[in-house]
């Protein structure tokens, strides 16, 4: 027989004296026939005769020996009064383990209680579960695998959905959810395989470890359970494209920073320290120790009120602070970045963490005291989740709730002094430790724990920053100040090389920042072929600030601005005047150079809720880009609207997506002319994007309707393989190279040169080295691309004239297969 069942676990039991925890405890114990009646006044009679209150809110109950013939077989049953029952003294047990031994057995389960109770937070998190489960799984120590709830959540509203995120449920969507959910006044939860978190906690969505290709339920209870389904479907739904876009950057831009890592090797005798790739490069420097502070606290208490106090200010600063990072952040590397910030905030709102710190406090413990047991607890929880990508997320709470911490102690976080090229080694780094390196010379990161996936490495890449992660333990043993070579492409650190190797990872360092350099250094002079042939180097932008910045990284204009971004993430259309000062702040961004502005491109893979848009079976199918508009025209009328006006304040062009025939493009231009007229507005260019296969088919019959062509290679791929952009197993085959798609955009190209007008890419191909040769090569004028890959592109067009990219372009059509292209 099991040492103890489940139904000898009581949770939140409705008791309120110590006598009647002992007696619930025995009856389980004689239900579950581990015991014969009479046991259980034996219980209460070693009460009378000894203390059985263990420490740390822990009873331990048991018989006298002299009754021990009343043990059937030995068990053990759990009371767990989250709120505590007087025990002896004025100590209060919240969790009441009754132990019925036939021998000497109880000794085992005392040694795991006593080891449990000297583990931070373990216990807290026993009284305050609601699943049996986890507190069989502490006390005979095996691993917990939650049981599958067997009633289910009677809800009001429900709606099963796949979630296809590539990297599952994470805390930036997670962030995104629980701000939906938190818009409804309504219960709303989310289940996956019967266990069901609160949509509006983050540490309860992430505890789901919802994966992807997860199956879930949303369900809500109350007054609006049907609108508040639909609003989180919604925001699930339309996350996915951002979700699916930033891993397909994400995977782009690691396999180009790896591509363009110099390579080295050492010659002579070295010692490796090995880890994981976590950010490719290269560099050299001392080693230097990053310590990790614990911070020391001392349980004072200046009384509940002002303990309460202190704590509630300490998280408001933190959340402020948090805040100023994600602003901060946002500049500085991007919106992706920045969004780990907004997740710490979210998980520092956690109500569950303050009430837990919160009934401590009450119960006499100081705040930085309760608030660090609180924070162990949960941080330990997180780590043991299944799921190794959210259980690394488990530092991110920890570097927020330490903030916490060190903010209630009143020491200031501080970064270490360093005066020379230095390779950081440590356990781990918090974001926030990373964001605070003193970039002039930190040179790498070696980190013994950790994965690829973890926020410190996903800073690493953004800041360019060589690292290695999982090194082992023995990395901590290496001594500071000796020399080492970082090679962050192959995870691994070099010790011990000789002088010899060291100037030659220098070398090898140098003459790659120094190819960089060029690079950017050239980053505003034309992209001009030796032959004397210019290519229009363009970027992509959603609006004033990435202009600016575009402008800055070499740019010479804009061929896509996708205005989509300013109607996502809201609850209702932007007006006339919003999007006439977002245009008119972009064209004085751009001081006089070009300006596409592309209208709205919403339905297919972007969803907006305030549009009610009706639900496609096939979305990239339906009702998108101008079809929606044409269908819409009062979302159609407010944007042109909003463009003629700003055409009035410097360049600007318009340009239709998702055109498919003729008649659309003849009705837009005869809706612009009208709108032109009304507003007395400059005449502007105006062009299509050639996305759509039947476009490029037969473009020279749309070249004289238009004044432009953009082809859009990322929807045209789709379209022509037959491949969802977004399909995580087919990411590598839709390859824009195939040579189909080269066969259409060669005959866009030769249309629009036939015809006399302008013919551009902006799709993604444009910003690739190789695809910008080819779509020269095939006669296209205008590559427009972010803004990260315009340096190299210049580059390499100015490294070859333009019958060379001919050739290349011919050869690249006649190929039987992408990857024979790539080969090229
Ligand atoms: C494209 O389809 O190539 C394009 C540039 O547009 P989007 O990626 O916004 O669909
Ligand atoms: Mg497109």
């Amino acid at each position: 027989m099991e040492i103890i069942v489940p139904s000898c676990v009581a949770i939140n039991a409705p008791v309120s004296s110590k006598e009647a925890a002992i007696r619930m405890a025995g009856e389980l114990l004689v239900q579950a026939g581990y015991i014969a009646a009479p046991y259980v006044d034996s219980f209460l009679k070693r009460e009378a005769v000894s203390n059985t209150f263990l420490g740390n809110g822990v009873a331990i109950p048991h018989g006298m020996i002299e009754d021990r013939h009343h043990v059937l077989s030995t068990g053990i049953a759990v009371v767990q009064v989250p709120a505590g029952v007087r025990w002896k003294d004025d100590n209060s047990a919240r969790l009441i383990v009754a132990i019925a031994a036939q021998s000497d057995e109880h000794i085992a389960i005392l040694r795991r209680l006593t080891r449990l109770m000297q583990k931070e937070g373990a216990i807290e998190a026993l009284a305050s579960t609601d699943e049996p489960g986890r507190i069989i799984a502490a006390l005979t120590d095996t691993p917990f695998v939650p049981a599958a709830k067997t009633t289910p959540w009677p809800a009001d509203a429900k709606l099963e959905l796949t979630l296809d995120y590539p990297n599952g449920l994470h805390a930036r969507p997670a962030t995104q959810w629980v701000e939906t959910a938190k818009r409804h006044a309504c219960e709303i939860r989310v289940l996956r395989d019967e266990e069901s978190a609160d949509a509006k906690t983050l540490t309860g969505l992430l505890g789901l470890g919802i994966s992807s290709g997860s199956q879930i339920v949303i369900a809500a209870r109350g007054a609006g359970a049907e609108l508040a389904v639909k609003d989180l479907a919604e925001t699930v739904t339309r996350l996915s494209a951002e979700e699916h876009a930033d891993a397909e950057r994400a995977r782009a831009a690691a396999a180009q920073a790896r591509a363009n890592a110099p390579t080295w090797k050492p010659v002579g005798a070295s010692r490796q320290q090995q880890g994981v790739a976590a950010s490719p490069g290269l560099a050299v420097g001392k080693l230097v120790r990053h310590e990790a502070h614990a911070l020391e606290v001392e349980d004072k208490s200046q009384g509940a009120i002002a303990e309460g106090e202190a704590l509630e200010a300490a998280l408001s600063k933190v959340s402020s602070e948090l805040s100023a990072l994600e602003a901060e952040t946002r500049e500085r590397l991007g919106a992706g970045e920045a969004a780990i910030f907004a997740a710490q905030r979210e998980l520092l709102a956690d109500p569950g963490l303050m009430r837990s710190a919160i009934a401590d406090i009450m119960r006499g413990h100081g705040a930085a005291w309760a608030w660090k047991k609180v924070l162990s607890a949960r941080v330990d929880q997180q780590r043991q989740l299944p799921d190794a990508l959210l259980a690394a997320r488990a530092l991110d709470l920890q570097d927020a709730g330490e903030r916490v911490l060190a903010s209630l102690l009143g020491i200031e976080r501080r970064a270490i002094v360093l005066r020379e090229p230095s390779i950081l080694i440590a356990e781990d780094l918090t974001p926030s430790d990373t964001l605070q390196l003193d970039m002039r010379y930190v040179v790498g990161l070696a980190i013994s724990s950790g994965g690829p996936t973890s926020h410190t490495a996903i800073l690493a890449r953004t800041l360019g920053l060589p690292a290695l992660v999982a090194a082992g333990p023995s990395l901590l043993a290496l001594s500071a100040g000796q020399e080492a070579v970082i090679d962050g492409t192959a995870g691994c650190l070099y010790l011990k090389c000789s002088p010899a190797d060291l100037e030659s990872a220098r070398l090898a360092v140098r003459a790659y920042v120094a190819r960089r350099e060029a690079m950017r250094a050239n980053r505003d002079q034309p992209a001009m072929t030796p032959d004397g042939h210019r290519v229009g180097v363009f970027a992509n932008v959603a609006n004033a600030k990435q202009a600016a910045d575009a402008v800055e990284a070499g740019a010479e204009g804009v061929g896509l601005m996708r205005t989509e971004f300013l109607f996502l993430e809201r609850d209702s259309a932007p007006s006339e005047d919003e999007q006439y000062t977002v245009y008119r702040d972009t064209i004085a961004a751009l001081a006089g150079r070009p300006l596409i502005i592309r209208t709205l491109d919403i339905g297919g893979d972007k969803q907006v809720s305030y549009l009610d848009l009706p639900k496609e079976e096939n979305p990239f199918l339906g009702v998108r880009g101008a079809r929606l508009l044409l269908a819409r025209p009062e979302l159609l009328h407010t944007q042109l609207r909003a463009l003629y006006r700003a055409a009035a304040h410097g360049p600007l062009q318009i340009m239709f997506p998702m055109i498919t025939d003729l008649a659309e493009v003849e009705t837009l231009r005869a809706e612009c002319e009208l709108i032109r007229k009304q507003l007395g507005a400059p005449v502007v260019p105006l062009g299509i994007m050639v996305e759509v296969p039947a476009v490029a088919v037969i473009a020279d019959r749309f070249a004289k309707l238009v004044d432009f062509f953009s082809i859009g290679t990322n929807d045209l791929t789709q379209y022509v393989l037959a491949m969802d952009r977004q399909h995580p197993q087919l990411a590598a085959q839709a390859d824009p190279l195939h040579p189909s798609v080269l066969a259409l955009i060669g005959m866009t190209a030769r249309a629009a040169n036939a015809a006399g007008i302008h013919v551009g890419v902006c799709g993604g191909l444009a910003g690739d080295p190789l695809g910008a040769r080819i779509l020269a090569g095939l006669g296209v004028h205008e590559l427009s691309m972010s803004a990260q890959d315009i340096a190299a592109v210049k580059t390499v067009i100015r490294a070859e004239p333009l019958s060379a990219m001919q050739v290349l372009a011919e050869r690249a059509l006649a190929a039987s297969s992408a990857s024979e292209v790539r080969a090229l």
